[in-house]
């Protein structure tokens, strides 16, 4: 880019917004440089002195992480605090640990270059998934690689500045720790060049209200000190040097969202009732047993899907029985009295597993094998977690949800190995819910339209719309080039959903939602119009959509249903909701969605 060009007005980056709200002040970029790393030949007998070097320098990187933890459970809950325990965990890894221990001995080098060796090994082992999930291990190998080095090497650790004046954070990267320190300075927005939506930096500035767009390519390069940054994190937009009228909108916008966030704080501990008496539940979404106190804090009523591929995804051994009932058990206690509906694994698709999935190229993966599809070939592996889950529903009240079904007879198979695993743990003498609840996703065309018969055989359904939209339209939910036929709201679509509703009804089974769709302004009231019985959205979605429900009534959203089945288009039935939902919403929840 020509120099110009870096000046120019209302310069606009995309990245993934936390939608943790908006910010507009100054930039300050901080440029990261990585540190020299030697390669030192060692002499024989220097090996055991440099092996006891790596050990101290873990030894301090722990302490380090230690106080950072406690002041960050202090500032901003356990929640938050919890993040820094993966860091933690790798610190004791064997992999890490004897691998970097092993090249000190076998290739005489230094440790900085041993431990950079290893580290950068298994970088590439992850290959170049674009998975977040899979790229939040990438950001923890890299922190703690760059910690160890500094306490090698003997350097201070390169802290972030501290503004006097509201800023803007402009940064590549950061680790947990160094996102903890934002908590109560002069940050009002942070700008990232890596990190997803379940990143850990997202997690944590959702926890602080700070508003956050990560992933912006080349933001430290492209944005100068002191330009005036607009960062839009409902959006995932940030906007560079804004013009007058920009900035004029942006005032406008950003008073709108303190009077919604209000708004819709107020509803946090009530319950999602219609204003003519009809009650559903609200539920939320997570991948992190981390995430269960965030869940709590914005009143969700208990957790509508727990993903568990992170578990799969962050090594490359299989979780454990053992490992996953901790997990399982952790999330059980935390959120009884209420429940927590546990997926069994989803790998496969876009969600990359090295051990299940490394060396098994798939044309179509989207189309292939996933899921429920892997599980049932490897029944071992599904038992385990299956063995897993009954065990930590001792201790609180969990339920059992299988993925990507698109045949009777995976739901049939699945539920033996349901009973299959109650035997083995029967005969181990291990306590567990004997009626335990079991339920699927919908997710693929053909499980809606055998909504009835799978409805009879299991005991709860949840419409999977990030996926049914896909696999109803032919459009890969991540490939830009076919956004535009990706529509939450085609009827296509919609008429499955009412499908699966009305089947689950007709058998005497709940249904719920757990795609985004669910949480969408102009879909809750529709979704709530054709009978959903529970929302289940990202945590900090929960009080809109108990704000939505508490204002619209049930009996307009059944008649609002009816009428958009007669549509065609998804520009009809958009036009039609947008106008419906003005009677019954506030205008701060209508406004900023129109301006949004
Ligand atoms: C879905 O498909 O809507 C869903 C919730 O599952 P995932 O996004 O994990 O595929
Ligand atoms: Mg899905």
């Amino acid at each position: 880019m020509i120099a110009e060009e870096h000046n120019a007005k209302n310069r606009e980056y995309r990245g993934i917004g936390t939608g943790s709200g908006i910010a507009m002040a100054k930039a300050v970029i901080v440029h990261r440089g990585e540190a020299v790393i030697p390669v030192i030949t060692l002499e024989p007998e220097k090996i055991e002195q440099e092996i006891a070097r790596f050990r101290e320098s873990l030894f301090i990187s722990r302490e380090q992480l230690l106080k950072i933890r406690a002041t960050v459970a202090k500032t901003m809950g356990e929640e938050a605090a919890g993040v820094i325990d993966a860091q933690l965990m790798l610190l004791s890894d064997p992999f890490l640990v004897d691998e970097t221990e092993k090249l000190i001995k076998l290739k005489r080098v230094n440790a900085e270059h041993a431990l950079d060796t290893v580290i950068q090994g298994a970088i590439e082992s992850l290959g170049e998934s674009k998975d977040p999930t899979f790229q939040d291990r990438v950001h923890d190998l890299n922190d703690i690689r760059s910690r160890i080095i500094s306490n090698l090497l003997g350097l201070k650790g390169q802290t972030i500045p501290m503004p006097e004046e509201e800023s803007i954070l402009v940064i590549s990267h950061l680790a947990p720790s160094e996102t903890a320190q934002l908590f109560g300075s002069k940050y009002v927005g942070l700008v990232t060049e890596i990190g997803g939506f379940t990143s850990h930096i997202a997690i944590m500035s959702r926890t602080m209200n700070l508003p956050a767009v990560l992933g912006v390519e080349n933001a430290t390069e492209d944005i100068k000190r002191g330009e005036e940054v607009i960062v839009n994190s409902m959006k995932g937009i940030v906007i560079v040097n804004p013009d007058e009228e920009t900035e004029k909108s942006y005032n406008k916008l950003k008073s709108i969202y303190i009077k919604r966030r209000k708004l819709i704080e107020k509803y946090i501990p009530k319950k999602a009732v219609t204003p003519d008496g009809h009650k559903v539940s609200v539920g939320a979404n997570m991948e992190l047993p981390e995430e269960v106190p965030m869940a709590k804090h914005f009143g969700a009523d208990g957790i509508g899907l727990f993903r568990t591929e992170l578990l799969y995804m962050k090594s490359d051994k299989l979780p454990s029985e053992d490992e996953q009932f901790e997990v399982y058990k952790n999330i059980a206690s935390q959120i009884k009295p209420d429940s927590a509906i546990i997926r069994t694994f989803d790998v496969g698709g876009d969600k990359f597993a090295g051990i299940l999935t490394h060396h098994h190229y798939e044309p179509n993966p989207f189309l292939g094998w996933r899921a429920i599809r892997i599980g049932l070939e490897y029944p071992e592996i599904l038992k385990t977690q299956i063995c897993a889950i009954l065990r930590a529903s001792n201790f609180g009240n969990l339920k059992i949800m299988f993925p990507m079904i698109s045949l009777p007879e995976e739901l049939k198979r699945a539920r033996e190995l349901v009973e299959e695993c109650k035997d083995i743990l029967r005969e181990r003498g291990e306590k567990f819910n004997e009626k335990i609840e079991v339920g699927i996703m919908v997710e693929v065309p053909s499980a809606a339209i055998l909504s009835r018969k799978l409805a009879e055989m299991c005991d709860f359904m949840s419409i999977g719309t990030n996926d049914l939209i896909q696999y109803t339209l032919a459009a890969d939910r991540g490939n830009p080039r076919v956004a535009h036929i990706y529509q939450s709201y085609q009827p296509a679509v919609l008429k499955l959903i009412k499908m699966t509703i009305d089947s689950a009804h007709l058998e005497g089974r709940w249904a719920g939602l757990c795609g985004e769709f669910a949480g969408y302004v102009l879909a809750v009231p529709l979704l709530l119009g054709m009978g959903l019985d529970e929302f289940s959205v990202v945590p900090a979605r929960v009080p809109l959509v108990k704000t939505i429900i508490n204002h619209f009534p049930y009996s307009e959203a059944r008649v609002m249903a009816e009428e958009v089945m007669q549509f065609t288009t998804e520009e009809e039935v958009i036009s039609y909701l947008s106008e419906r939902v003005k009677e019954f919403l506030p205008k701060e929840i209508i406004e900023f969605e129109v301006i949004d």
